[in-house]
């Protein structure tokens, strides 16, 4: 269980991946990854689909 970058809720399933531009990794649950909400990452404040 990891929180998402996208919702903020704590989620089960979820998808890793390292930010394009820093690559921290950011934490996306599947519901944020098929609607498509914006994530905002943790370090370098870029937005991303
Ligand atoms: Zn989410
Ligand atoms: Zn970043």
């Amino acid at each position: 269980m990891k929180k998402c970058d996208g919702c903020g809720k704590v989620a089960a399933k979820f998808v890793e991946f390292p930010c394009p531009d820093c690559g921290e990794t950011i934490i996306r649950c599947l519901h944020c990854r098929e609607l498509g909400v914006p994530y905002v990452c943790k370090k370098c404040k870029i937005e991303g689909p």
